[in-house]
């Protein structure tokens, strides 16, 4: 016979001031997105006791939570180029393709772009985090930060249950907005005149996928009819998942403003935005997405808000140019693709043996000795960030953001012995294996 339930309670209250819990660790990764994550494992890799603390109570950051829903910048163009990008996004791909249907490489006509499932991603961020020992801290906003000679030294962070204290020798700045930097008073940059857009992204299920229209006839469609659903932008996508019978739809721009009441009406504005665009999408191409259905809205998707002032400010020309930094530590050959006016978005595609590089000066700011950045707000013009913040790369800085911080232990990222840095950066600035045989695939496209 089952014990009767318990039903016994103890009377609490709240003592004193509400003690900060403090923890310390060799790195406090600050945001958990693709490239915080990156950072995180590598960090653990070398064996540093990491930290790794988001605001959202789930990790993964934009590329899980936002339903970004591809992995681009990852290789090289052509239809079948070489990798970028190995380590952590070896393991990444490892475990995609172990997850039926997880993954799709969609290869041309430019470039092989990775389609991923989210859910299998989080999965994978999660095991990941818990196997390689980092301490995950989540629902933690960012507080207030004790600086001292251009260093920070602890970072305080609130969450529903309190709040916490995490004292590093090292931090990496991963938040896409600078947050850490910016509250530790170090200067930082934002746009002087012009807006970069955000997306809300929306997975919609139910859709006929092999009666899909092209993109170049949605994005006709929408300069013709756009007006008559209310859209903002006149091109955009929805691309299937192959297989799913879902297609995930990148088709508004939405402001992302700095100020938390007007950020909370846009994100709002945002999914209405979003709403419009399915009907269309459904009126418009009733084939295809007739009995499509929303099944899901990403968290608002950022593309650029404030990001920092570093050594470098990595600029369009260095990246036309393929400039080839002395500290490079990624690359890619993604075009740009620079969100700046409502309507579209200016989009600039290189050459088939195209490839720009990401100096380390660009991830380091000036003012600060212990602090790397990673990801969408490290130190570029708007035109050249709007390259190097997709994905490959996020994943290349976040590994070096870690060996950064790991070379530079309790003394200053600005001083670090460049000689071990470019050797353990090597592969993700130099090394050229193809993941596809090439004979083999020479012939092999993908129609759309
Ligand atoms: C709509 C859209 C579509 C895109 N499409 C593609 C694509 O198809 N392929 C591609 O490769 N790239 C794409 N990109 C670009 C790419 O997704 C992002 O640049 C990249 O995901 C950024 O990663 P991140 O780790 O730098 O930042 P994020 O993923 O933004 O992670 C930052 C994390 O920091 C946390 N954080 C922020 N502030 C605080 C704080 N104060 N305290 C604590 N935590 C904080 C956030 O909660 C978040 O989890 C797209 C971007 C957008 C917006």
């Amino acid at each position: 016979m089952p014990a009767a339930p318990s039903t016994e309670t103890v009377i609490v209250r709240r003592n004193g001031n509400g003690e900060f819990r403090r923890l310390k660790c060799d790195i406090c990764v600050v945001g958990a997105g693709i490239a915080g994550i990156s950072a995180a494992l590598q960090a653990a890799k070398l064996g540093r006791k990491v930290i790794l603390v988001d605001s959202q109570p789930a990790l993964g950051g934009q590329a899980v939570n936002s339903i970004i829903a591809t992995f681009c910048g990852l290789f090289s163009n052509g239809t079948h180029g070489y990798q970028f990008t190995y380590g952590v996004a070896d393991d990444l791909l490892a475990y995609l393709e172990s997850v039926e249907q997880a993954v799709h490489y969609r290869h041309g006509p430019r470039t092989t772009v990775v389609y991923y499932d989210e859910v299998t991603l989080g999965r994978w961020v999660e095991q990941s985090v818990l196997a390689a020992d980092i301490s995950p801290v989540l629902g933690a906003m960012l507080l207030d930060t004790k600086v001292e000679s251009g260093r920070i030294v602890s970072a305080d962070f609130m969450t529903r249950y309190g709040g916490v204290t995490i004292e590093a020798d090292g931090y990496v700045e991963a938040s896409g907005d600078a947050a850490l930097l910016w509250q530790a008073g170090f200067a930082c940059r934002e746009p002087a005149n012009h807006r970069v857009y955000g997306t809300q992204m929306v997975v919609l299920e139910n859709i006929d996928e092999e009666r899909q229209p092209t993109r170049e006839a949605i994005s006709e469609r929408m300069k013709e009819r756009g007006d008559a659903y209310g859209l903002l932008r006149r091109e955009g996508l929805g691309f299937t998942i192959p297989g799913r019978g879902i297609a995930a739809m990148n088709m508004t721009h939405v402001e992302t403003p700095l100020d938390p009441v007007e950020a909370s009406a846009k994100a709002l504005e945002g999914k209405d935005q979003a709403s419009r665009a399915v009907d269309f999408l459904k009126a418009e191409f009733p084939e295809g997405f007739g009995k499509a259905r929303v099944r899901s809205f990403g968290l608002p998707g950022i593309r650029q808000t404030r990001w920092i002032v570093g050594r470098h400010h990595l600029t369009v020309d260095e990246i036309k140019s393929q400039t080839k930094f002395d500290d490079a530590i990624g690359r890619t050959a993604w075009p740009i693709e620079l969100h700046d006016h409502g309507d579209g978005h200016h989009w600039i595609v290189f050459d088939e043996d195209h490839e720009h590089y990401i100096p380390l000066g660009s991830l380091v700011p000036a003012e600060c000795h212990n602090v790397v950045a990673a990801g969408r707000c490290i130190d570029a013009d708007s035109a050249a960030l709007s390259s190097v913040r997709v994905m490959g790369p996020c994943i290349a800085m976040g590994m070096a953001a870690a060996h950064a911080l790991d070379l530079a232990g309790s003394g200053s990222v600005h001083q670090i012995d460049m000689e071990k840095m470019r050797g353990r950066v090597a592969d993700n600035v130099e090394k050229k294996h193809y993941r596809w045989d090439q004979k083999e695939m020479a012939s092999v496209t993908t129609a759309h």
